[in-house]
């Protein structure tokens, strides 16, 4: 038997771990989880933690969920995979169907990737292909918000405005157009996030008005601008940037990789403002959190563009696990879940309960910008030291059970869908806590 800290000797040694600089390991620690059950994360020591950011916003019935687990054993038996070029196979037509269903086939065609950050590539790509298939190959530059995260590959780096990932590869991409974001936060004395989200419009007209002729589309993050640090806004800001796409004849892409899934509340984001986008990226919650997936779904009137007997008109982008029949079936799984447990109602409760949960906080007064959209909450704080205030309050949560990391000095909870409500107080009550010790 390997005891705890072996595991984490050897894996620092071995293991370049992700989003980290390694050398905070020397004081930060490096937990080695055993299993996981439930909302909760086991390590050899048998130490548990909540996953109170669902494992990185993946996971939304929690660890080892019955249901899916049956689902993949199932799976294994028949079909681990088989290549999606010139082969199909049933879990990825009843995945495709069944999303396509939810936007009552607004958007009826799915493509298929691994990881979000291929996700948002394959969108922009068959914006810009779009435009050149349809005789305006001018139209090649894209728009970003300001704060906005869609990835770190690099295409993706290009429509992501959050320096800590992009500042080190500026040579390396062409950069989107970046427009004021209608992050409520801004609002000035007397404004509303209504009022935020009209001045961010005004923005987005100067900038069509002068330059639509050369942009191809605009990639936005609906309701909540996750990695900058939950920066949320109001649904009508997408209903107005609907309409000036339109206006303005360019693509609406929603990257609703962290939102999606009824992580705010319906199924899909764009649903609070009642629009659909040209394209619609989906990842991280649409698998349970269990294998890695990804898919863009768009319109009859994208997919027709591509259609014809000409081959470099057709999309010919691929991953070698596109479509991936373990990964779509702990997909269909996910979707059964919503369905049988009529999941997007329960979490209006649940999403009441955490926001009685997050009231005792609120009173902090190191504490502000108290905000939630569904199962999303989050609030900042002012830390009397500001410097490694986030490794600090990660390492004093998991003393606490919690599983918490803060970006920057904005704490937030993005837990599976299945907490209950014990789970719910314990997660308010330990929180306190910890920042309790991490402001003095
Ligand atoms: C996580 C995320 C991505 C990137 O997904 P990966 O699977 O990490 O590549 C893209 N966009 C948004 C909004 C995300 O939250």
């Amino acid at each position: 038997m390997q005891s705890a800290d072996d595991w984490v000797t050897r894996s620092l040694a071995s293991v370049w771990h992700p989003c980290t600089q390694m050398q905070h390991h020397e004081t930060m620690p490096l937990v080695a989880i055993s299993h996981g059950r439930g909302a909760w994360l086991y390590d050899h020591q048998g130490q548990r933690y909540l996953d109170a950011v669902s494992s990185w916003w993946v996971n939304l019935f929690g660890h080892a969920n019955p249901r899916i687990n049956e689902a993949l054993k199932d799976q294994l038996d028949r079909l681990e995979h088989a290549m999606l070029a010139g082969f199909t196979h049933e879990p990825v037509v009843q995945l495709s169907e069944r999303l396509a269903a939810k936007t009552r086939h607004a958007l009826g065609h799915c493509f298929y990737a691994s990881d979000g950050a291929s996700a948002v590539e394959i969108a922009l790509k068959m914006s810009f292909h779009y435009w050149r298939n349809s005789g305006r190959s001018e139209k090649q530059e894209f728009v970003c918000l300001q704060g906005s995260y869609h990835g770190e590959t690099v295409g993706a780096l290009g429509v992501t405005d959050v320096p800590v990932f992009t500042e080190a590869y500026g040579g390396m991409y062409q950069r989107a157009h970046v427009v004021m974001s209608p992050d409520a936060r801004q609002a000035k004395s007397g404004e509303s996030d209504a009022d935020v989200a009209v001045r961010a419009i005004q923005a987005m007209r100067t900038l069509l008005e002068r330059r639509s002729d050369k942009i191809a589309a605009v990639i936005v993050e609906p309701l909540v601008q996750c990695a900058v640090g939950m920066a949320m806004h109001a649904p009508d800001y997408l209903r107005q940037l609907r309409a000036l796409c339109d206006e303005f004849a360019v693509h609406l892409i929603a990257d609703e990789i962290a939102v999606g899934c009824g992580r705010t509340g319906t199924f899909f984001a764009c649903e609070q403002a009642a629009i659909w986008p040209d394209f619609l990226c989906l990842s991280k919650g649409i698998s349970g959190g269990y294998l890695p997936l990804s898919l863009v779904m768009t319109t009859d009137n994208v997919y027709q563009a591509f259609y014809h007997p000409e081959v470099a008109r057709g999309f010919l982008h691929s991953h070698s696990y596109t479509g991936n029949p373990l990964a779509c079936r702990a997909a269909l799984a996910t979707l059964q879940i919503f369905d049988d447990d009529d999941v997007i109602s329960h979490n209006q409760l649940r999403a009441k309960k955490l926001a009685q949960a997050l009231q005792p906080i609120a009173a902090h007064p190191q504490v502000s910008h108290v905000r939630q959209r569904g199962m999303i909450a989050a609030f900042d704080v002012s830390p009397t030291v500001r410097e490694g205030f986030a490794r600090r309050f990660f390492t004093t949560a998991l003393q606490k059970e919690l599983l918490l990391r803060p970006i920057g000095t904005t704490v937030y909870w993005m837990p599976p869908f299945m907490l209950s409500d014990e789970e719910m107080t314990l997660l308010g009550e330990r929180t306190l806590e910890v920042l309790q010790l991490t402001t003095l």
